[in-house]
């Protein structure tokens, strides 16, 4: 119960023990265009351009900013947590130069700062934040944000590492234009997949680039030699395909449960855990209205030594909860109720175990 990656069911492990078959093999090929639905099920999305990237959440992160950031280019990134940060990092190795938006750690981005910046700089290309800071267990308001791109002209690029299948995401619905995921989270897949997704005006973006793309392995002009649909399949790198197998299976089980479902689901068991934390005298360090269900950030309670109860939680009662992050390390747990983990029977263990262990 970390921050990820979270617990895989035994249906998703198995489905990723099935025999290793080619990359290009017809049997797989079908199964590629299935993810692909799968993924547009899951981001809800129509984009054709929707697909995993064979690497984690960060090669997600690099193919949004390499594709789409030309040297030269502004772009306005929301800082509030490592994963800004992080996103800052890959505007200025593309060439870009970064403005940023800064919010304390905690609290959501503020859209009237990202209002007055997008205004005062009339040639931002793009606008980058971060939907679910894993980091600090705020949500920022992804549609808001958006809207505020859109309405300055600008394209957008959201982290949904964390978000995609713990809380609502709605690519179309929102106007995103490029997104990343990881398969580690919400997913409950094994780590090491990145899906992402690009819609039009992205996509028009990357085929008018001046300059191609600084990184051969994540140019999606390339890489849709190999996953684009209808044309013929062409080798560009060698697919994790048993990984496939088992991001094809968490998503399969994505959809009997369904989106909303899903949701909901992430959003009893935080109330669940927040009655038995709270009974305990532990605080949650956000505030409710940005809070989110699948990370919860805790106060650590006065006098109470955080990496020895981690150590304990661990050794005694099998159970990892997270440390904090940056400027919040010391101060605050990260509890995650992602995916698969989030279930009754762990939110139980987990707050009887931390009463224990913190008397
Ligand atoms: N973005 C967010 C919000 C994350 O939480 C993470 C990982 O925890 C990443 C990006 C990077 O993903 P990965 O560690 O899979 O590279």
């Amino acid at each position: 119960m970390g921050p990820g990656p979270s617990d895989v069911s035994q249906r998703v492990l198995n489905a990723m023990a099935r025999p290793t078959v080619g990359h290009l093999d017809p049997l797989f090929i079908d199964l590629m265009d299935d993810i692909k639905g799968l993924l547009q099920y899951a981001f809800k999305t129509d984009n054709p351009l929707t697909m995993p990237v064979s690497a984690p959440g960060s090669a997600g992160m690099e193919a949004c900013f390499a594709n789409l950031v030309e040297p030269g280019d502004k772009v306005l990134v929301c800082v509030n947590g490592v994963f800004g940060q992080r996103m800052v990092e890959n505007v200025t190795r593309c060439g870009g130069q970064a403005l940023v938006v800064e919010d304390d750690w905690g609290k959501q981005t503020d859209l009237q700062k990202v209002e007055d910046k997008l205004s005062a700089h009339p040639d931002i290309k793009i606008l980058a934040f971060v939907h679910a800071e894993t980091s600090t267990g705020v949500r920022n308001d992804a549609q808001q944000l958006c809207k505020l791109a859109r309405q300055y002209d600008c394209l957008n690029i959201v982290d949904a590492v964390t978000s995609l299948g713990g809380i609502e995401l709605d690519v179309d619905g929102w106007g995103i234009d490029a997104v990343y995921s990881g398969s580690q989270k919400c997913l409950s897949c094994v780590p090491g997949i990145s899906p992402v997704s690009f819609g039009p005006r992205a996509v028009e973006r990357i085929q008018n680039r001046k300059v191609p793309v600084q990184s051969w392995f994540l140019d999606m002009n390339l890489i849709m030699g190999y996953w684009g649909k209808g044309g013929k399949r062409a080798y560009h790198h060698t697919a994790p395909v048993n990984s496939l197998y088992a991001l094809h299976e968490s998503l399969l089980m994505l959809k009997e449960e369904g989106l909303t479902q899903a949701w909901q689901r992430h959003q009893q068991g935080h109330q669940k855990l927040y009655k038995g934390l709270t009974d305990l005298g532990i605080s949650f360090a956000v505030d409710e209205s940005y809070r989110l269900p699948q990370l919860n950030v805790v106060s650590i309670p006065d006098g109470v030594d955080d990496a020895a109860v981690r150590k304990h939680l661990l050794d005694e009662f099998n159970l990892e909860i997270g440390a904090g992050l940056g400027n919040l390390a010391g101060k605050v747990w990260r509890i995650g109720l992602m995916g698969f983990a989030c279930k009754d029977r762990n939110i139980d263990h987990c707050v009887a175990s931390i009463a224990k262990a913190i008397r």
